[in-house]
């Protein structure tokens, strides 16, 4: 990776970026998610590259559901593996929800080097391998496990596309994203959209979990059910206009 000086005013994004160049060299994320990354940090900027309020409230209801779920399953693509396997993986550790990874751009070498890479990061168990299970869809996302993807009642899907978050909404599953673009066909569907970026969502969805597990199960039930995610991506679209109004105030002609 490029060196890149800590004190670069964009370190993160860069960072970030050669994360996500890495992976498609390891042969972990495809091309195409290179496009994903730069679609989603143009809507970080205009968010303000923070975990704004709408955000936060997300992560903890999503956190209430996965601690809540009989069966929850975190879902890795390319991007996700090369940006932050060791959170996905502490995340699952934590909640004690399975890890499956499931590819648009789909290749057994690509599945084979993700396992590997999220074990080398800590996984235990990464479910991927052999589908037994298929999703009603006409490309390779469809394909899941049956204990895992198919048979989970709460999925989060990072970086999803959007006609499989809908399908998974359609079999009654709880589905969360975290997805950046308020506005994508994910955030619009899923059950619970968490509008920030991966990194932090996953570093802040931990802290929850923490805590969380310690919460009495009615506590967790109420902040689901008082979860309303067409008022959450509101919320997360007036974050924006305030700071963009913030940012035209602070032009200094
Ligand atoms: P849809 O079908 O839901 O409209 P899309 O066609 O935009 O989605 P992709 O191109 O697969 O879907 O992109 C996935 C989404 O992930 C994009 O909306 C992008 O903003 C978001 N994204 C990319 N990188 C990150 C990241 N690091 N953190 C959070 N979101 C991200």
């Amino acid at each position: 990776m490029t060196n890149i000086p800590k004190d670069h005013p964009r370190y993160e994004s860069l960072i970030a970026r050669e994360k996500v160049a890495a992976g498609v060299k390891m042969g972990i994320t495809s091309i195409q998610g290179l496009i994903s990354q730069g679609r989603g940090e143009s809507f970080d900027y205009l968010i303000g590259e923070r975990s704004t309020e709408s955000a936060l409230h997300a992560e903890r209801a999503a956190v209430a559901a996965i601690l809540l779920a009989k069966n929850p399953v975190l879902s890795v693509n390319g991007n996700v593996a090369a940006l932050a396997p060791e959170k996905i993986v502490s995340l699952a550790d934590i909640t004690g929800a399975k890890i499956e990874v499931n590819l648009f751009h789909r290749t057994d070498t690509r599945v084979h080097l993700i396992i590997e890479h999220l074990k080398a990061n800590g996984a235990f168990e990464v479910l991927g391998k052999n589908p037994d299970a298929s999703i009603e869809l006409s490309h390779d996302r469809r394909l899941v496990r049956s204990e895992g993807i198919y048979s989970a009642d709460v999925v989060l899907v990072p970086l999803e596309d959007g006609d499989r978050c809908e399908k998974l909404v359609e079999m009654g599953k709880t589905v969360i994203t975290i997805d950046l673009n308020p506005l994508s066909r994910t955030s619009r569907t899923a059950t619970i959209s968490i509008v920030d970026n991966l990194t932090r969502a996953l570093e802040n969805m931990a802290k929850f979990a923490w805590e969380m597990k310690r919460e009495r199960k009615e506590e967790l039930v109420k902040l689901i059910t008082t979860y309303d995610n067409k008022s959450a991506l509101s919320e997360a679209i007036s974050e924006i206009q305030e700071h963009l109004k913030t940012l035209v105030a602070e032009i200094d002609y």
